[in-house]
């Protein structure tokens, strides 16, 4: 079955003609009608269009254009809706924007696009990327695949959902606070977020701009490598993007770990951690160990402050980056007898709960009388953050820790406890605080053959070094070659 080729398996058949992009795409198409009603993955497909750019890739190929040229010719690439593509729905999980279609394509559609994949389909999503379960969308929960009641995580939980169940070899997600790490690690997947400002922005629509990073997912790190560097890049269209040119990671992956300081911090490893989870992470350290990699017990004294420190600096931002629906520029609009009152019944019946709460936290924490004590005092933890890393990446040159506390707990457990959902946040929040790189990969089962992720954390720009050690942990272990029963 086509579908369930990772995309260094598909691209050589697709290269020699075995396989055309067209019977690759429906492969995908057929298995999205068999598995999605069940898994949810995807909010919207557009058959029709993405047989025309599979058709395109043919052509193409037929006229020998190479994978040189264009990495991901004929791949198949699914996209979180919160990405825009010109032509097709732009919803990111929320009734405002229920009827909006993206004018232009994001900076990394048209780089996929330019590569040759096949872009399709529309990812569920937490609304506007608040959340960790992706039960906070408009459009219905995703479940996860390997139990069905269980959450794929969130907020990119139909982009690890859909991967891990097959519907597509490779996904993109976006990641403020994990978003892209906790559902890989929750569906089995490898999930990427790169350094702030290595993937432009452009098109990704904004939940905290100082912290949001769009990344790949996939079934194994070499096909996340090899669409990292299809999207990775300085843009003049995102003034926050980082001007040095992206790496050839495929080329890097192999190296091995040998010589590599792995450093373990030690405030991720005490309480709140599931023993299970523990116990896969601790055997995924020994066998990296036994590579050759050399193990250093590192501190990052201010951890403790990075759940609040987090959830004042994203709500602050997402308070602004959400004014603009207002009824009158994007979507969504309930009439009202003056402006104001449209105003306020627009947002109060366009927005989900969860997104009220943090427009909500976020004004107060930039308040006049409130900004001092919450805000300003958020902005200088972060930066002690960001400085607890510096120091560590003095003595090692990567970070290994679990990438959630817990394997996926089930849908409805944490969903009515904000704080209790917060609290899963612990490992993946401070290295978006502090700008810096973050991959996860499988690692290991719980007894009731749930996932459990394996994170490493990298130095600012240090894709390259993660993806190395997790391809040399991949060629050691099948952890990630195991399947959802769901995935058929
Ligand atoms: N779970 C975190 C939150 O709810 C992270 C979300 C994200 O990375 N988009 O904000």
């Amino acid at each position: 079955m086509l579908n369930r080729l990772t995309v260094s398996e598909l691209v050589p058949q697709l290269a020699c003609r075995a396989v055309s992009a067209r019977e690759a795409t429906q492969a995908c198409l057929d298995q999205i009608q068999r598995v999605d009603g069940r898994v949810h993955a995807f909010v919207s497909v557009d058959a029709a269009d993405a047989l025309r750019q599979a058709d395109a890739a043919d052509q193409a190929l037929g006229q020998g254009v190479t994978h040189t040229e264009k990495p991901l010719l004929g791949v198949p690439v699914a996209l979180k809706d919160v990405i825009a593509v010109k032509g097709q729905p732009l919803r990111c999980g929320s009734k405002m924007l229920e009827q909006f279609v993206s004018p232009y394509d994001a900076t990394v559609t048209e780089r996929l696009k330019a590569a040759g994949a096949v872009v399709f389909g529309r990812l569920n999503m937490d609304e506007f990327a608040m959340g960790g379960s992706t039960e906070n969308s408009a459009y219905g929960v995703t479940r996860n695949p390997w139990d069905l009641d269980r959450t794929p995580g969130g907020s990119s939980g139909g982009s690890a959902a859909a991967v891990a169940a097959e519907e597509c070899p490779v996904s993109l997600g976006s990641d403020t606070g994990g978003s892209i790490r906790q559902p890989a690690s929750f569906c089995g997947c490898v999930g990427l977020k790169p350094t702030y400002g290595r993937v432009s922005r452009y098109g990704l629509v904004a939940y905290a701009s100082s912290l949001d990073q769009i990344g790949p997912l996939g079934r194994s790190v070499r096909d996340v490598a090899t669409v990292l560097q299809a999207i990775a890049g300085w843009d003049a269209r995102d003034s926050t993007s980082i001007p040095q040119p992206a790496e050839n990671y495929s080329a890097l992956l192999a190296g091995g770990v040998k010589g590599l300081r792995l450093g373990l911090p030690k405030e991720y490893f005490v309480g709140g951690l599931d023993p299970e989870v523990k116990a896969a992470v601790d055997a995924a350290v020994r066998q990296l160990s036994a590579q050759g990699a050399e193990l250093v017990e590192v501190s990052l004294p201010h951890t403790e402050y990075a759940i609040a420190t987090y959830y004042i600096i994203a709500t602050a931002e997402a308070s602004a980056n959400l004014a603009r629906f207002d009824g009158v520029r994007y979507g969504f609009r309930a009439e009202g007898a003056d402006p104001i009152e449209m105003y306020c019944r627009t947002r109060g019946a366009g927005f989900g709960q969860e997104v009220k709460r943090r427009i909500i936290l976020g004004t107060y924490v930039l308040s006049s009388g409130y900004y001092d004590a919450y805000y300003l005092r958020a902005q200088k933890i972060r930066t002690l953050i960001r400085q607890d890393f510096l120091k560590a990446f003095e003595k090692v040159d990567v970070l290994v820790t679990p990438t959630a506390p817990t394997a996926a707990y089930r849908l409805g457990e944490k969903v009515d406890d904000p704080l209790q959902m917060y609290l899963g946040d612990i490992y993946t929040i401070s290295c978006n605080l502090a700008g810096n790189c973050g991959l996860s990969l499988p690692c290991g089962f719980t007894a009731s053959r749930l996932p459990i992720g394996l994170q490493l954390l990298g130095k600012p720009l240090g894709e390259a070094t993660l993806l190395r050690v997790g391809q040399a942990f991949q060629e050691n272990t099948s952890w990630h070659q195991q399947r959802p029963l769901t995935a058929g």
